[in-house]
């Protein structure tokens, strides 16, 4: 256990000032950063074009460890699901997810999560508190080191592990842009995707940003009732409000939209659901991930049959909503959002 500061809180430019504050020229937070999220370091003695007296300054001050692995469950599927214990024991999930194509990881960005929705297991022992921007990029660079025994190297980045991402605005941005940044992870900004429950004013601040991100809305609901009774958060933010500031957000950033809706049998895939997203949707360029339910044991909720998912999806397409059914990964190391650190606390 280390009560130093992690110096992975640090951005480029803080750490270029504090290389000036200990009269060590500024380039040499380039070599640092280069050192921690290129190469892969996780300790200041691996840094070896730092002289001798850096190195030591910068053990005494600073921690790089890695976060203990409580466990690591891989699935048949090669999504592998690690469970993180943090300094003060809260425990957090990370998924790292491989395809022909790419490799993923899903990152979290809260320790627990207070907004309750009723499919998810990440709500069920609600908020503890905000992942520090060290802790959210220690998960990244675990799952870089872990991608190394697949054929794809870390390329993508989806924040849609446990917590609300805009419930932590700042230290999630701080992360995406060390991410992003060329002396940091180097990882384009369109395979950077943010995923909200729907906070309407962090949206609006969003669309200032100057990043060019993905933006992926948790809808969950086809209007205010159906949100209602799966969403808590549609109270304070309601499903037209929501709506509004969507396409506010397409208009100012002319960027697309995508919208994460879970499919569970009997409640979010009837013919109702389909006429009324082809209302709410009017005119708006975005698409449509359909998630099929991953059972909780806390929730009655069921999956829909395969028949009735890809009936909903081709009722979509016929009202020119562009929708595709994710294809569920790791499911048999429980990967749907918080499933393994709730399991872990019972
Ligand atoms: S879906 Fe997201 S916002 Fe809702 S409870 Fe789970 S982690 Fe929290």
């Amino acid at each position: 256990m280390t009560t130093k500061f992690d110096i992975r809180n640090l951005s480029f430019d803080e750490l270029r000032n504090y290389c000036t504050s200990i009269k060590e020229k500024p380039f040499r937070a380039k070599q640092i950063f280069e050192w921690i999220y290129q190469e892969g370091a996780w300790s200041f003695d691996e840094m070896t074009n730092l002289s001798q007296e850096l190195r030591d300054k910068l053990k005494e001050n600073f921690n790089l460890s890695r976060l203990p692995i409580v466990q690591k469950q891989v699935s048949q599927d090669g999504t592998t699901k690690f469970l993180f214990d943090l300094e003060d024991h809260e425990k957090i999930e990370t998924v790292l997810i491989p395809t022909a194509t790419r490799t993923t990881v899903c990152v979290s960005s809260q320790a627990g999560c207070k907004f309750g929705c009723r499919f998810c297991a990440s709500g069920i022992g609600g908020w503890k508190r905000n992942l520090t921007v060290a802790e959210i990029l220690t998960e990244i660079l675990h799952v870089k080191e872990e991608a190394k025994q697949h054929p794809n190297a870390l390329s993508h980045i989806v924040f849609m592990g446990t917590g609300e991402n805009l419930d932590s605005y700042e230290n999630v941005m701080k992360a995406i842009r060390i991410i992003n940044s060329k002396e940091g992870l180097n990882i384009g900004a369109r395979r950077i995707t943010i995923s909200t429950v729907g906070i309407v004013p962090k949206i609006k601040q969003l669309a200032t940003e100057k990043i060019q991100f993905e933006l992926a809305i948790s809808l969950h609901g086809y209007d205010n009732e159906s949100r209602n009774a799966l969403m808590p958060v549609n109270k304070k933010y309601p499903f037209d409000e929501l709506m509004q500031a969507c396409r506010e957000y397409i208009k100012e950033t002319k960027r697309q939209i995508t919208f994460e809706y879970i499919l569970i049998k009997d409640v979010t895939c009837s013919d109702k659901a389909a006429k009324s997203l082809r209302k709410a949707f009017k005119g708006m360029i975005c698409k449509m991930n359909l998630i099929p339910y991953n059972p909780v044991s806390e929730f009655e909720h069921k999956t829909p049959s395969r028949e009735e998912m890809f009936a909903f999806r081709d009722r979509l397409e016929e009202f020119g909503i562009h929708a595709t059914i994710r294809t569920p990964r790791g499911r048999d190391v429980g990967a749907a959002c918080g499933q393994l650190r709730h399991a872990h606390k019972n």
